[in-house]
C-alpha cells in the first residue's frame, strides 16, 4: 500500500511560519509518529516543532507570542481591577 507523500514533508529549510523559520529537514519522531522539524523563532530560541501543527497555524512561535499576548491580557485585567478598586 502506497500512501501519497504528506504535504507536511514539503516543508523546506528557510520556510517561514509566522515567527518560526525552518532550519532542518523534517524527521519522523519515532515515539509519537509525528513529523517534526527544527525551527528558529524570531526571538532567537531554537526548538523542535510538530510540522502538522505549524502548517495549520497552531504553532506560530516558540511560545513567546502566547506569552506576549498573555502579559498584555494580564495588563488589561490589572488596569481593569485598578479602575474598579478606585471606585
Ligand atoms: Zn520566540
Amino acid at each position: 500500500m502506497t500512501r501519497k507523500p504528506s504535504r507536511f514533508l514539503s516543508v523546506e529549510i528557510g520556510d517561514e511560519y509566522d515567527r518560526l523559520t525552518v532550519i532542518s529537514k523534517p524527521w519522523k519522531c519515532p515515539r509519537f509518529g509525528q513529523w517534526k522539524v527544527r525551527v528558529k523563532c524570531k526571538c532567537g530560541i531554537v526548538k523542535d516543532a510538530i510540522i502538522q501543527r505549524m502548517v495549520i497555524g497552531n504553532v506560530r512561535s516558540c511560545g513567546c507570542l502566547n506569552k506576549e499576548r498573555h502579559s498584555k491580557f494580564c495588563a488589561m485585567l490589572k488596569v481593569d481591577a485598578m479602575n474598579k478598586g478606585s471606585k
